[in-house]
């Protein structure tokens, strides 16, 4: 197997994995601010690291993957403020959101997904580390981080701080600094609003200081891997590494990966153009979650991905040919035998999508793997070639596959029913469903799996299963 090989960000190469941790992958991915739904672009990223650790996973790795949950910033507390409600009660129904958008798109959960406002003492003593080692000022209360005491800044982003001038605005923080370039790590309280009590007196963190502190408390000082969307790089990424570093003298991360940016039908997307799309958007336009997990992890995470509603119609048919060809493989009737090149035609697509999964997480040219094992498989099955006991192998690589893809279980209706989408299924009558079950039987026998499939669907989308007796025949079930 090749060594797994990942372009760091900050190196701007491409590095071989070697975990601190002998056998265990460490990963902290920076999770959604929880103040409104995630959108599509959000979920590339999320996609993104769902691919990198079920590779790791696959590889033999132990995976410790941290997500925060940023519940307290400006706009939480303005617009819980608004609401009349507190933060946490604000934000407990976007992070019961997102909990089942990840669901719904197969996101495995990070062993470790954390709340900013549970760990404000560890933020708080972070700061008060950088405040001793003399890297901090504090104006009106508020307490910042003072970037010229860190030469290093900008290693990350490579962006030329020099040129930013005194006076200009480089966050989004409205505070008093002696540096434009400097950034809050502890917010004054302004009136009514929420704050905490605490040593280093009374605010709440900035956004930069959280992603520090809670990295670290779970993962070491020094961890593997920090993943998160392009755009964070710069100021967030950087920051983050000027406080680390500043506070422990050590390398904070070994790999910095950043995924690219989505945009929608070749424009930025964007609330004021009218394609701002959310999951729940896009399921209420009838677009499965397979569907658009597959389209997410169809480009490779370092390009630009154009995410379309043709590209969501092409997913779906891929999705499908994978779907039928699982069930061709399981329900299929096959000659006895083993055909020696089908067995090697597996090994050779599960190599292939190993190989390219390890450079650097080329999904395209892992899923390539598998849809020309596809295709060459059915061109076998079409022309007599294949025996039954190739369906085991195939089937086998398949699994492999799906350990990583997660696309093959279909149960999208179920998934969009939870969420409320979706539409009441279609009834059919009882006789109906036993005559397209006994017409099914007789195009399978004569070897019709087109039609014998599209009955299959036909059922299926009536919420109807079909589920194959031992003595050859067909049970039917209600969903
Ligand atoms: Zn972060």
């Amino acid at each position: 197997m090749n060594p797994i090989r990942l372009h760091d960000t900050l190196k701007n190469r491409l590095e071989q994995l070697e975990p601190i941790h002998k056998g265990e992958v460490r990963i902290y991915t920076c999770g959604p601010t929880v103040y409104d739904f995630a959108h599509i672009g959000n979920f590339r990223t999320f996609v993104f690291q769902d691919v990198l650790r079920r590779f790791f996973r696959a590889r033999g790795y132990r995976v410790l993957q941290v997500m925060n949950l940023t519940d307290v910033d400006d706009r939480i507390i303005q617009k819980a403020a608004a609401a009349g409600v507190s933060i946490r009660e604000y934000t407990e129904k976007y992070i019961e959101a997102f909990l089942e958008d990840m669901r719904a798109l197969n996101l495995e959960m990070p062993e470790e997904l954390v709340r900013a406002t549970d760990h404000i003492e560890d933020m708080v003593a972070l700061i008060d580390k950088l405040q001793q080692k003399g890297m901090t000022y504090t104006s009106d209360g508020s307490i910042y981080f003072r970037i010229s005491k860190f030469p290093a800044y900008g290693k990350l982003s490579k962006i030329d701080m020099s040129g930013i001038k005194a006076g200009a605005r480089v966050d989004t923080d409205r505070y008093e600094k002696d540096d434009a370039r400097d950034f809050a790590l502890w917010k004054a309280p302004k009136p009514g609003e929420h704050f905490w009590e605490t040593r280093i007196g009374p605010g709440r963190p900035g956004w930069h200081i959280e992603c520090s502190a809670m990295s670290m408390k779970y993962l070491g000082e020094t961890f593997d891997i920090h993943t998160g969307g392009v755009d964070l790089t710069f100021p967030h990424h950087e920051n983050e590494i000027a406080q680390s570093e500043a506070a422990t003298g050590k390398t904070f991360v070994r790999l910095w990966l950043h995924a690219e940016h989505l945009i929608i039908e070749g424009e930025k997307m964007s609330k004021s153009l009218g394609n701002f799309y959310t999951l729940r958007d896009l399921f209420a336009k009838n677009y499965n979650p397979s569907s658009i997990r597959f389209l997410l992890l169809s480009v490779p995470y370092r390009r630009q991905l154009n995410f379309t509603m043709d590209g969501l119609k092409q997913a779906e048919t891929s999705v499908e040919r994978l779907r039928n060809f699982m069930r061709r493989l399981r329900e299929a009737q096959f000659a006895a035998g083993a055909n020696p090149e089908i067995q090697k035609r597996a090994e050779k697509a599960e190599s292939d999508f190993d190989a390219g999964l390890a450079d650097d997480l080329n999904t395209a040219v892992a899923l390539a793997a598998v849809f020309d094992l596809v295709r060459d498989v059915n061109t076998a099955m079409d022309r007599g070639k294949f025996r039954q006991q190739d369906a085991p192998r195939v089937i086998a690589a398949m699994e492999k596959f799906d350990a990583i893809l997660a696309l093959l279980t279909d149960d999208d209706n179920d998934k969009l029913r939870k969420l409320g989408f979706g539409t009441a299924l279609p009834q059919i009558p009882p006789e109906k469903i036993e005559a397209l079950v006994e017409e099914r039987q007789l195009a399978k026998k004569r070897r019709d799996f087109k039609r014998a499939d599209e009955i299959r669907k036909q059922l299926a989308e009536s919420g109807i299963i079909l589920e194959d007796t031992k003595e050859g025949g067909v049970r039917w079930k209600q969903k």
